[in-house]
């Protein structure tokens, strides 16, 4: 990977454990940050709960501190730090499936 290339983090969530504790949406500090905004936009945010669990929203926002994996009781959340043209060309190979 370049010197210069921006990384990016990749957040996975595994729904088959998450029990939908909401932990890991208020601690992120990013979506609390966003939550102060007066047109706050809800899917603006990083992580939110969905049909009961979290999912990902806003992968691009995440700045990779990994606290939602701290608060996290059932160990559903992992970070992967990869170069962005790698993530968007994995989204893109999803979008094409
Ligand atoms: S790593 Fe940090 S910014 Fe990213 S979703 Fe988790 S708590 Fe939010
Ligand atoms: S903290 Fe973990 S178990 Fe709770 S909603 Fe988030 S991913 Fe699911």
């Amino acid at each position: 990977m370049p010197a210069y290339e921006r990384i990016t983090y990749r957040i996975t969530i595994d729904t088959e454990r998450c029990n939908g504790c909401n932990n890991c949406t208020t601690a992120c500090p990013v979506n609390a940050e966003l939550m102060k905004k007066k047109n706050f936009d809800p899917d603006e945010r990083v992580i939110a709960i969905k049909n009961g669990v979290a999912v990902v929203i806003n992968p691009f926002r995440c700045d990779g501190d990994g606290i939602c994996m701290i608060v996290c009781p059932e160990d559903c959340i992992t970070i992967e730090f990869i170069p962005l043209s790698e993530y968007q060309d994995a989204e893109q190979e999803k979008t094409e499936v």
